[in-house]
């Protein structure tokens, strides 16, 4: 329903700004930490502290719900480990994941940084900017995603920004992610390489300007209303992630969708038939568009599961085991997807309706 569609780009939310800012010692010198103080300072936050070591200190509170409160407005300011800079693979979005950051500010509760990252959910900023840069040009040509492949091998090799992270929610005061963007629109990471991420945020104000050199694929992350207004605290709202996403159509970047966790709420067909019409109005004009869906499933495993119910205990997600099928990992792990015939439905409802609503859309993977 093109109701829905609002006529003027709605206001972009007030940033998130972390209340405690943690720098380690070995990460207190180097020039990145001093943009992300500068940064930080003129967003307003007093409480700007160097730990003494590289361990962080006072992260746990009383309880659970405190603990998580305190990480979730702690922004800390780390050195990555040689072990986190080797970029690693990440199918089916990219050839290689590399990260700016790990955690994330938002209140998403199907997020699956529950299971896949340990202890409070604080942000961890990496300021050894120089060196996880540095491993792109050093994988540049490689990979088995997109690099030399017949469907994706026009991206070059690719690079996936925002497996850990939300780069975008945290950019104001970090500025990592324009830093990427430009080095990579001047082609000093690489002729033959793209960065991607994808975002639940709006302000995409700081990189309408950049040099870009359509070498970033910015793609937002949006949900049937019904998703999006129960379980994803802390974010834009997605009538904003879409008009965001039209200003940088405008501003001349390639765009995604990345629709998750498609979930079978009641009325989901509704709901995400008018999803993709808000997409398709606010994308209409935007010339040379070159606009890619990722769709994904929602998906949990156990630990997920334990981690989001201590986080979020009076949660409405849907996290029966008795109505999923079980998928093992070739490493023995299990996650708990939706049943065969469910996932039939959904998959060929989104088919039909992308390439009925927007055409220009090229499907790259359904999961
Ligand atoms: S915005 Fe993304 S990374 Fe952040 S909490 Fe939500 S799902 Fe997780």
């Amino acid at each position: 329903m093109l109701g829905c569609v609002p006529s003027s780009p709605p206001r972009p939310r007030r940033p998130w700004v972390p209340r405690h800012v943690r720098i380690t010692r070995s990460a207190a010198d180097l020039p990145h930490t001093a943009e992300i103080v500068r940064r930080c300072e003129a967003a307003g936050v007093s409480d700007i502290e160097i730990e003494r070591g590289d361990r962080l200190t006072g992260l746990r509170r009383a309880g659970e719900r405190e603990t998580y409160a305190r990480a979730k407005q702690t922004l800390a300011v780390v050195v990555a480990p040689p072990s986190l800079l080797r970029p690693q693979p990440i199918p089916p979005s990219a050839d290689w994941r590399i990260d700016l950051a790990r955690g994330c500010p938002a209140h998403c509760q199907y997020c699956y940084l529950a299971g896949s990252l340990t202890g409070p959910p604080l942000t961890r900023v990496h300021a050894n900017l120089d060196a996880v840069l540095a491993e792109i040009p050093a994988h540049a040509g490689q990979g088995h995603v997109t690099s030399g492949t017949a469907e994706r091998g026009h991206e070059g090799t690719t690079f996936e920004l925002s497996c850990y992270t939300d780069p975008l929610g945290i950019e104001h005061v970090t500025g990592s992610l324009s830093e990427a963007i430009a080095r990579a629109g001047r082609g000093e990471l690489g002729e033959e390489v793209s960065l991607r991420f994808t975002t639940k945020f709006d302000d995409v104000a700081p990189l309408l300007a950049l040099e870009h050199g359509r070498r970033t694929r910015v793609r937002v992350s949006v949900n049937a209303a019904g998703v999006a207004g129960r379980f994803e605290g802390g974010t834009a709202p997605v009538a904003a992630r879409l008009a965001a996403l039209r200003s940088l159509g405008l501003a001349g970047y390639r765009l995604g969708l990345t629709i998750a966790p498609v979930m079978p709420v009641p009325g989901w067909r509704e709901e995400y038939g008018t999803l993709l019409d808000l997409a398709a109005a606010e994308l209409a004009d935007v010339p040379d568009l070159d606009l890619t869906a990722e769709l994904i499933t929602h998906r949990f495993t156990p630990g997920s599961k334990e981690v989001q119910l201590q986080w979020y205990p009076g949660t409405k997600l849907d996290m029966d085991e008795e109505q999923r099928s079980e998928k093992r990992s070739k490493f023995g792990g299990v996650k708990f997807v939706y049943r065969r015939d469910e996932m039939a439905q959904l998959k060929a409802w989104f088919t039909t309706e992308l390439g009925r609503r927007l055409p220009d859309a090229r499907i790259l993977y359904w999961t």
